[in-house]
């Protein structure tokens, strides 16, 4: 049968923390279920300077102390991925199952691959999906960046200050992020754009050497290259809850009323909905929401 809770919250990201602050502080128990580590996407962002009330604080500060008012309140987390969820609110993960009253699906989003040969192979051996983290590795070094939109041309930006050279690829020959960012870049010496080009493929034994780029017109070259930072945007986590939630064209589940995915019990919060703000400050709102809203629509019977 399982262990049962009153709340199970899929995803230890700021949503998912969030809500399971609310139901233990309604006096309900929770079940965190998270397949890696704590704070989701946040813990790579190096600094928070736009979270109200606090001027500035880390990503994974921000993400520590959250987690600690979980535990504090009696809230259980383990680290285990969720592989299905029944419509009776049966939560599966590969070793067990467990039961709750609601589920609050909070699994936000992650980084989107290339798809390319070898690339999984090689994170943490050149290939990297986050400048802030890894940026320093490259100090005075050669790096690629891919991706054409904010977050692409902000690690450009932020890599110019740490690499000797940074080269900008990107599939098109204009940007979808904002212009300020390309000025900036056009501006600096050790920036140059290889545009309406795409990587296919990723060489070196056990390091990263270099990059194999179509320029569109059949033309391969060998960039030499130590790093590769793929900036080339998020999917949400959520395929393999298709069973019971409705998802959008782009994988985002369909929420009604912010929370409601159309299957009672069943709760979404955070990057994994579909939402036009995705931001610190909406997934913990989204959190709060739904875990308040699963608290009050729990029947008697599901005490
Ligand atoms: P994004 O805006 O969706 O941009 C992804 C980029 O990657 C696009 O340029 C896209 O090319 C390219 N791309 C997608 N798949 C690709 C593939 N398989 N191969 C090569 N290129 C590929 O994603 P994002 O930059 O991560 O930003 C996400 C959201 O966060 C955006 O709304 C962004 O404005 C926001 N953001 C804001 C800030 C800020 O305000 N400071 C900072 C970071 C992010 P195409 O353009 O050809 O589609």
């Amino acid at each position: 049968m399982g262990e049962y809770y009153d709340i199970i919250v899929v995803g230890a990201g700021p949503a998912g923390l969030t809500a399971a602050l609310y139901g233990l502080r309604a006096g309900k128990s929770v079940l965190v279920l998270e397949a890696s580590g704590y704070g989701g996407q946040i813990v790579n962002a190096d600094k928070l300077e736009n979270y109200p009330g606090i001027d500035m604080i880390s990503g994974f500060d921000f993400a520590t102390n959250l987690y600690n008012q979980v535990k504090k309140l009696g809230g259980v987390v383990k680290y285990r991925e969720v592989l299905k969820i029944d419509e009776d609110k049966t939560v599966h993960t590969a070793r067990e199952s467990f039961r709750a009253a609601a589920v609050i699906i909070a699994t936000g989003a992650r980084n989107r691959e290339l798809g390319l040969a070898r690339e999984r192979e090689l994170v943490g051996r050149g290939v990297s999906y986050c400048a802030t983290c890894d940026g320093n590795f490259f100090k005075g070094r050669t790096v690629a960046v891919v991706g054409g939109g904010n977050t692409a041309l902000e690690d450009a930006v932020y890599l110019s200050d740490v690499a000797e050279k940074v080269y900008l690829i990107h599939r098109r020959d204009t940007f979808r992020g904002e212009m300020g960012y390309v000025k900036e870049l056009e501006e600096k010496d050790n920036v140059e754009f290889i545009l309406n080009s795409t990587v296919k493929a990723l060489n070196g034994d056990i390091m990263l050497k270099s990059i194999d780029i179509d320029d569109g017109k059949g033309q391969i070259s060998t960039l030499p290259v130590d790093g590769l930072f793929v900036a080339v945007g998020r999917e949400p986590v959520s395929r393999c809850f298709a069973n019971v939630v409705r998802l959008d064209d782009a994988g985002y589940i369909m929420a009604g009323d912010d929370v409601h995915t159309g299957t009672p019990g069943i709760y979404v919060a955070g990057d994994v909905r579909v939402k036009e703000l995705r931001q610190l400050v909406t997934a913990v709102s989204d959190g709060s929401i739904a875990a308040m809203t699963a608290v009050r629509e729990m029947k008697p019977q599901d005490n």
